[in-house]
């Protein structure tokens, strides 16, 4: 049998994935290696993961578990067995004093916060990628950020773990009997922990240096302290198996003691004439204090001193200027006050290029860790075309850290990495700093190597210091753990693995190798590919964001996956092969299940929306006859709404006759038979569209009188009323209705049947016709507000959103044009014009809402919580809303897409009474969010509705 038949006795056939882009699409991880994997399987429970230990142990296959995949140091990718740990895997529990929190290992950091929000309570570890990395990853990392420091670290924090040994022995660290159960079912590895300790006990030298070593940041090697800490095997292998990258054993639960989340935060960024002068301001303030002492180099602001935001005086600063983020937080105010007064104390005595400034607003806040977070990806961004960014992870005891940073700044210079930064979590001694390198030919693996040495000897031998102090060893460290830790300590570590994992099945080469060249082996090739995309460093930031994430791919996995199509195109005839079964699943895979909302966008640091690879995708694979066609389209637009109002009108009665299930059932095949073609029915299609009330459209101004132009999108011009819809008023009957009553004047803008935002042309990639409609939407416009004197006000978000930013397509003249229109979306105009002119009357219970991803861009998000709990009793917006995926038509031609991205949160809708009613503001994604929920989905404006005019509007 193949590798591939086996797992699949393990696992169902969908969770085994074999195919060549399953496989190079997960060939990356956030470090600067890159390993094409045999297979990647999902397994859903720990004992499938004991299965598949029992598997590898048999056939020495080995085995490498990814999280999200943000790690820096190679420890997530393998030429093996890759294990996904995702969908399946992303439950919580809190108990009632929320003293503890227990997830399962895929939960992201920054939801395990979330979840601890009510109760004021937070998890410890904080890495700057909390809002992407999952807890599993957190804890089998050790990784750490900003305040947690040592103290609040995974190791420190852990109260419990579930985990499966490779032995296959599964184990609740919990459970009374754990340390019994380990004695009886693995006597070995029970007595192999004592004996080591022993070893470790007995040794004067090593216990110190341990001792000494953790009392600072220290990812290195395994987690030694266990053995000094803990007296009970079970305890002591709980506390190894934080910080063993997968090596040890599957962390498959993981209870963390939660910390209060200190309400009262301030913060400063203190400039610094050089970096030596930020360095020595770090202990004077640590000891006034400050939970967080983020350093930056003058070349670290540099690279974000552009973005908008940004404090202006960052651009003047001197060439050798660095800065301190410096942030005191406390549980009450007056104790807030008190700490950051000891700060500026401190800060007296020191020389500063600016008298310094707390901010306890926490926008300027953001504003400032912002700078601090966007660093590494920043600098990723702005580097040459092709070259690799390696970061690196290293610490000192604080009294090294100014000379320290002089050296490494030195080292920069001897070496030739002109475009070095240093950054990094100053209080502990932590330094990152980040070079761009290019790997194509061996003077630059050289170059690495040299550099290398150097450093190395500069941390270890010169200070003693950590070679990893938060980002693991991976197999970028692997071949100096002796230098760092000396050979006993080595001698140990070598022991455990051959304790708990004898086959060497679990990440073999990752903490510990026999090969001193693995750090320079598998270097990941980073080939221009696509404008759009060239700047992705594949952090992964991006993942949690996408819809299709768990149905077909992520974007980083389509960047990925593209830059692998291109370097094998340029590769030997068996390469080029396997760049054609790439491109023959790429379409699907990538292009068509992209639901193009640029939502990845927000997530990513360097802004990359990759739905615009997808667009450009579509664009190229028109015929000449398509664009011609959609060019035509543009022309009888009029034609085109009327057709799908038709269509729309005459399918809800034929539906009506047949039975919804039956029709439901009808279309689906249509869509199958098909190939997708067909767009799918289901029972919350909507009937065809109201003919549009009379509005005047050319009438004079009164400047006394308040007016808008109101542009209803083609969506409201053709799709009626959702079937169960309790409201029989169209959207766009409820809008002006509700303007009249803010006493607010309302007109069309002229041709208004002809136009459309351009949405339906810009997703599918039809950009000339895409310009076309702008164009005409612009001079639309800026003739019906009298060159831009009267806003303009749509009703359905993502239009909105699209007419927003046109400044992406048009130019010269109707550009110009443009500047001067001032487009208000629904949620706006209700929120600043309506609300505070009419009278409420709270519609009793809870309104559900579903904000678009276009809410969301648009920053609206405030304003549409705010509408609904000014017009329903309560108001929620659920746990784990995303993007619908319908995406204009993606939901009707791919339902799938839209199934997958809405089942989280259409659990979460479960649990939510709604008997306010569940709102959206966008007529396909209310399609999407009824079908998911099967609950019927109105526009914001009709809660609204039922607020200002009663509760039964007809
Ligand atoms: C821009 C950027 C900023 C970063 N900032 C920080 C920072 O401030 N501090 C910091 O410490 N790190 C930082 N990192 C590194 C990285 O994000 C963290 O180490 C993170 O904890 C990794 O989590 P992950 O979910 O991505 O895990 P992955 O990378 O998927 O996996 C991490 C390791 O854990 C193993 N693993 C995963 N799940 C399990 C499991 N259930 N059981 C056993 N082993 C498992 C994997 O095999 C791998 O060896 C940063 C990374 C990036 C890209
Ligand atoms: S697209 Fe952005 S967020 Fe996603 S992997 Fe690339 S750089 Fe990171
Ligand atoms: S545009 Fe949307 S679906 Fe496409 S990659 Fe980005 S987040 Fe995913």
């Amino acid at each position: 049998m193949t590798l591939v038949q086996d797992l699949q006795q393990v696992l169902d056939k969908n969770r085994v994935k074999s195919r060549l882009i399953d496989r190079y699409s997960y060939a990356r991880d956030a470090s600067f290696y890159r390993l094409i994997p045999r297979v990647v399987v999902q397994p859903n429970s720990p004992e499938e993961v004991a299965e598949l230990f029992n598997y590898a142990r048999r056939t020495k296959i080995p085995l490498v578990f990814r999280a999200a995949g943000t790690s820096l140091s190679g420890q997530s990718i393998t030429d093996g067995i890759l294990v996904e740990i995702n969908q399946n895997w992303r439950g919580h529990y809190i108990p009632k004093t929320a003293e503890s929190i227990t997830l399962q290992p895929a939960v992201i950091g920054a939801h395990a916060n979330n979840y601890l929000r009510p109760y004021g309570r937070k998890i410890g570890p904080d890495p700057a990628s909390i809002n992407a990395a999952y807890v599993g990853g957190i804890v089998a990392n050790n990784a750490s950020g900003m305040c947690c420091g040592v103290k609040d670290n995974s190791y420190h924090t852990i109260q419990s773990l579930k985990m499966v040994l490779p032995n296959g022995l599964i184990l609740d660290s919990a459970a009374k009997n754990a340390d019994q159960k380990l004695k009886t079912e693995a006597p070995e590895i029970h007595a192999g922990l004592l004996d080591l300790k022993h070893q470790i006990e007995n040794n004067k030298t090593l216990r110190e240096r341990i001792r000494d070593k953790y009392q600072r940041k220290n990812t290195m090697g395994y987690s030694l302290n266990a053995f000094l800490d803990y007296d009970t095997p079970i305890d002591i292998l709980t506390h190894l198996l934080v910080g063993s990258e997968g090596t040890l054993g599957f962390i498959s639960e993981i209870t963390f003691k939660t910390l209060p989340d200190d309400p009262f935060k301030s913060a400063a960024l203190l400039l610094f004439p050089d970096l030596f002068a930020a360095a020595a301001a770090v202990m004077p303030l640590k000891e006034a204090g400050a939970e967080a002492l983020e350093l930056m180099d003058r070349a670290s602001l540099r690279s974000v001193e552009n973005e908008p935001g940004m404090p202006p005086e960052l651009k003047e600063l001197p060439d050798a200027a660095a800065a301190l983020l410096c942030e005191f937080q406390a549980s009450a105010e007056n104790t807030l006050h008190q700490k950051v007064n000891a700060g500026l104390a401190a800060l007296k005595c020191l020389s500063l290029l600016f008298p310094p400034e707390f901010k306890d607003d926490p926008k300027i806040r953001a504003q400032y860790w912002k700078i601090r977070k966007g660093l590494l990806p920043s600098v990723g961004a702005v580097r040459k075309s092709g070259t690799t960014v390696i970061i690196e992870d290293i610490c000192f005891r604080l009294k090294d850290l100014a000379p320290a940073c002089v050296d490494l700044q030195d080292l920069f210079k001897t070496h030739g990495y002109d475009n070095a930064i240093i950054f990094g979590h100053a209080k502990d001694g932590n330094l990152h700093f980040v070079v761009t390198q290019e790997f194509a030919d061996k003077s630059g693996v050289e170059q690495y190597r040299h550099f290398m040495a150097d450093v190395i000897e500069m941390t270890a031998g010169k200070y003693d210091g950590a070679l990893k102090a938060e980002h693991g060893t991976g197999r970028n460290m692997a071949p100096f753990v002796e230098t760092e830790w000396g050979a006993e300590a080595l001698n140990i570590m070598r022991q455990l693995k051959r304790l708990l994992d004898p086959d060497n099945i679990l990440n073999p080469g990752v903490i510990l190798t026999d090969d001193p060249q693995t750090y320079l082996k598998n270097i990941k090739p980073l080939p221009t590919v696509e404008a759009v995309v060239d700047s992705c460093i594949e952090c992964g930031f991006c993942e949690s964001w996408c819809p299709s994430a768990d149905l077909t791919m992520t974007p980083r996995r389509r960047i990925a996956t593209w830059r692998e199509i291109k370097l094998l195109e340029r590769g030997t005839g068996s390469e080029r092969a396997i760049a054609r079964e790439l491109q023959r699943d790429y379409p699907y895979e990538s292009v068509d299940t992209c639901a193009v909302d640029g939502l990845c966008a927000l997530g990513c640091p360097v802004k990359i929306d990759t739905g615009k690879l997808a667009k450009h995708f579509r664009q190229e694979s028109h015929p000449e006859w398509a664009n011609k066609l959609a060019d035509w389209t543009v022309d009888h637009f009029d034609s085109v709404v009327n057709g799908i109002r038709l269509g729309l009108t005459v399918a809800a009665p034929f539906a009506q006759v047949i039975g919804n299930k039956n029709a439901a059932t009808l279309g689906s095949w249509l869509h199958k038979a098909s190939f997708g073609k067909i767009p799918a029915w289901n029972r919350y299609t909507p009937g065809g569209a109201k003919v549009l009330p009379e509005l005047p459209v050319d009438e004079p101004l009164d400047s006394k009188v308040e007016t808008i132009v109101y542009f209803p999108s083609c969506l409201s011009r053709g799709m009626g009323t959702i079937p169960h819809e309790k409201h029989t008023k169209s959207v766009p009957e409820a809008l002006i209705d509700l303007a009249r009553a803010a006493n607010i004047s309302i007109r069309y803008p002229r041709q208004v049947n002809d136009l459309c935002c351009g949405t339906p042309y810009s997703s599918k990639g039809y950009h000339s016709a895409l310009v076309k409609m702008a164009e005409r939407v612009t001079e639309s416009l800026w003739e019906s507000t009298s060159h831009g004197k009267i806003p303009v006000v749509m009703d359905t978000s993502p239009c909105s959103y699209r007419i927003k930013t046109y400044d992406e397509i048009l130019y010269g003249d109707a550009l110009e044009k443009w500047r001067q229109l001032t487009i208000w979306d629904v949620v706006e105009f209700l929120h600043d014009s309506v609300l505070p002119k009419v009278k409420l009357t709270k519609v009793k219970g809870e309104a559900v809402l579903h904000p678009t991803c276009s809410t969301t861009k648009m920053d609206q998000e405030e304003k549409f919580l705010a509408i609904a709990n000014a017009c329903a009793e309560t108001a929620v917006v659920p746990e784990h809303k995303g993007c619908c995926g319908f995406a204009g038509d993606r939901g009707f031609l791919l339902p799938e897409l839209t199934a997958s991205a809405t089942h989280r949160e259409a659990e979460s809708v479960g649990h939510c009474k709604g008997d306010a009613g569940f709102y959206s503001a966008s007529r396909t994604c209310e399609m999407g969010m009824s079908t998911a929920t099967d609950q019927p989905y109105s526009s914001i404006l009709v809660l609204v509705y039922r607020a200002v005019f009663g509760n039964q509007p007809t």
